[in-house]
């Protein structure tokens, strides 16, 4: 089968794909085949730019729903939506994220209160909306972009660890009550990944040690990624694009790890 024959003809809606690594699981899942609804903030401008660029590159259908992942009704109504623009909805990816970190006892309130809504929440509220369609299109994958700290943890990132350990169980529960039905739930758990949310913690290191940013990179590194290399969005997409295919078929409920060594240790 031909890479572009693999998800011919799927629907998929990629929450948090304005940029980093959810517009790179977009590409993957339209080269593969697969018309895309984008979802993400971000300027206007810009996301019409993306949103082209990605049609005219892959010759998919794709399209753009600006729910905000806090609000539970315009997340149902981009799972609608996606139905509506292509028939059905075949792939959901739950891989909108933010980043705070702060020791727990100078933590924002309301910091949490975001982590929590945005890289979990959101995604009961989307696989809700989705799993009815799937069942009735007899088909479905969804993918939970988690990340190695939804299976060990950091000090200063207690919401973050808590939503993405949330979202690992939430995976597996979906992944069960779906299980004798051809649908599959997974996770993928990057390590560091160099995008927009990094860079603002690499710089952070920077201006901590008094060194270059490009030396905070390495020390970021070593602390956690025996690899001693990022991860990057592109093969995030693959990854995603392997769960998607009929090899991963009977895997559903786990979190798959993609992160040069972090977790091994
Ligand atoms: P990013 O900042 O480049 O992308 C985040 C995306 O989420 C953007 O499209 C943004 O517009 C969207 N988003 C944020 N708040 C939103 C809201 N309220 N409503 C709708 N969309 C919203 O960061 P990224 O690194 O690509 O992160 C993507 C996912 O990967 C996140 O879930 C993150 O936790 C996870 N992750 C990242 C890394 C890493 O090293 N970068 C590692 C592990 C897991």
């Amino acid at each position: 089968m031909s890479q572009t024959a693999l998800l011919k003809g799927r629907a998929a809606l990629v929450t948090g794909s304005t940029s980093g690594i959810g517009l790179a699981m977009a590409r993957a899942l339209a080269l593969a085949g697969a018309n895309v609804m984008l979802n993400g903030l971000g300027d206007q401008g810009e996301i019409d730019k993306t949103r082209a660029a990605l049609a005219a590159e892959t010759g998919q259908d794709i399209r753009y729903h600006g729910a905000n992942m806090l609000k539970a009704e315009e997340i149902a109504d981009a799972v609608q939506k996606t139905d509506e623009a292509f028939g059905s909805v075949d792939i959901l990816v739950n891989n909108a994220g933010i980043q705070h970190v702060s020791p727990l006892e100078s933590f924002p309130e309301d910091k949490w209160d975001a982590i929590i809504a945005i890289n979990l929440t959101s995604a009961f509220h989307a696989t809700k909306a989705a799993l009815p369609k799937m069942r009735r299109g007899g088909w479905g994958r969804i993918i939970n972009t988690a990340s190695a700290h939804g299976l060990v943890a950091s000090v200063n990132k207690g919401a973050y660890v808590a939503a993405k350990h949330g979202i690992v169980g939430l995976t597996k529960v979906t992944a069960l009550e779906t299980a004798e039905e051809p649908i599959t739930c997974n996770a993928i758990n990057p390590g560091w990944v160099r995008t927009e949310l990094v860079e603002r913690q690499i710089e952070a290191k920077a201006g901590d040690l008094g060194c270059s940013v490009e030396d905070a990179a390495k020390e970021i590194l070593s602390e956690k990624q025996p690899s001693m290399e990022f991860v990057t969005p592109d093969q995030l997409g693959g990854c995603l694009v392997f769960l998607c295919s009929p090899a991963a078929d009977q895997i559903t409920g786990i979190s798959l790890p993609v992160d040069g060594g972090w977790t091994a240790r």
